[in-house]
C-alpha cells in the first residue's frame, strides 16, 4: 500500500568516511558482519520515529542464485540481502533498544549477479580471506563511504514492523527494504559461499523464513502495481488431453478467462501468505 509518509531518509556521514573510523569484520557463524562504532553514521526521516546510528551490516545469501534474500517481491527471489542495522539514540546502546519496539531499524538492499565487479562491495568482500572461517578472530580495516553500497535510488522502499531475524528478539525493528536492488559479480557471490562453519561446512542459506513485500500489510513509498503475484503464471496449461469429462471438468478453474484465474491465484497468495507468517512465528517463538 502506498503510504504518502514514507519520505526521504537522511543520512548522515554514510557519504564520507570520518577520520578515525574503522571498520570491524567477524564471522561467528552467521555469515560476514561488519561493525563499527555507534554515532558516527545515522539514520533518520523516511517516517522512522527519532534518530537511528548504524552500528553494523551484514548479508545474507543462498547456496544457488535462485536463493538468498529474506524478503521477496511478487514471488522474486533475490541471490542476497545486505542489512544495515541500527539502533534508536534514544536508547543508551543496541540490547536496551532490543526490548522497544522503536528500537531498532533496518535497512534491506537486494543484491543481484551483474556483469561487473562492484568495486564498492569489494572492500570489505576482500576481508573475507581474513575471516573465512568461523572464529573470534576478528579484521580491521579502512572504513568506506556506505552510501556506495546503497541504490541509487533511495526514495523508493518497502515498510514493515517485524522481528529481528535471530530467533528469540523482540518485535523491535522498522524494517525498511528498497525497491532498486544493486549488482555484484557471479564470483563476489561465490566469495560469500566460500565462508564456512568449519572445515567442511560452508555457509549458505542463512536467510530466515521469507517474507513478503507485495501484500496489503506492507506499505511502500511509491506506487506499487496492485495486480496478483505471479504466482499465476505457474498455473498448468489447460491444453493437455483431457479424454474424460471428469478430468475436463476439474480443468475448468484453469481454463476460465483471466478475471477468475485471477482470483483463484489471489486465494492461493493469500494462503501462501498466511503459512509463510505461521511459519514465521512457529520458527521465532
Ligand atoms: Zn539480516
Amino acid at each position: 500500500m502506498y503510504d504518502s509518509n514514507l519520505g526521504d531518509f537522511t543520512l548522515v556521514n554514510y557519504d564520507n568516511t570520518p577520520p578515525g573510523v574503522n571498520f570491524t569484520a567477524t564471522n561467528k557463524g552467521k555469515g560476514l558482519r561488519i561493525s563499527f562504532d555507534s554515532n558516527v553514521y545515522n539514520v533518520s526521516g523516511g517516517d522512522l520515529t527519532g534518530t537511528y546510528t548504524t552500528v553494523q551490516f551484514h548479508l545474507h545469501w543462498g547456496s544457488s542464485n535462485d536463493k538468498g534474500s529474506e524478503h521477496t517481491v511478487d514471488g522474486v527471489m533475490y541471490p542476497a540481502e545486505i542489512h544495515f542495522v541500527s539502533y534508536n539514540t534514544k536508547y543508551p546502546d543496541i540490547v536496551e533498544s532490543l526490548s522497544h519496539s522503536d528500537g531498532l531499524a533496518v535497512l534491506g538492499v537486494f543484491l543481484q549477479v551483474g556483469s561487473n565487479e562492484n568495486q564498492a562491495y569489494k572492500k570489505f568482500l576482500d576481508q573475507i580471506s581474513y575471516v573465512k572461517n568461523m572464529s573470534g578472530d576478528e579484521i580491521k580495516f579502512s572504513a568506506f563511504p556506505l552510501m556506495s553500497l546503497l541504490p541509487t535510488e533511495k526514495t523508493k522502499y518497502y515498510r514493515y514492523p517485524g522481528s529481528l531475524t535471530t530467533p528469540g528478539c523482540q518485535e523491535a525493528v522498522t524494517w525498511t527494504v528498497f525497491k532498486d536492488p544493486v549488482e555484484i559479480s557471479q564470483a563476489q557471490l561465490d566469495v560469500l559461499r566460500m565462508m564456512k562453519y568449519n572445515d567442511t561446512v560452508n555457509i549458505v542459506n542463512n536467510y530466515r523464513p521469507v517474507q513478503m513485500l507485495s501484500n496489503r500489510e506492507v506499505k511502500a513509498s511509491f506506487g506499487m502495481i496492485t495486480t496478483a503475484p505471479p504466482v499465476t503464471r505457474t498455473a498448468p496449461p489447460v491444453t493437455t488431453v483431457a479424454p474424460s469429462v471428469t478430468t475436463a471438468a476439474s480443468s475448468v478453474t484453469m481454463a476460465a478467462p483471466s478475471v477468475t484465474t485471477d482470483g483463484v491465484a489471489l486465494k492461493i497468495s493469500n494462503v501462501v501468505l498466511v503459512l509463510a507468517l505461521f511459519l514465521g512465528a512457529a520458527f521465532f517463538n
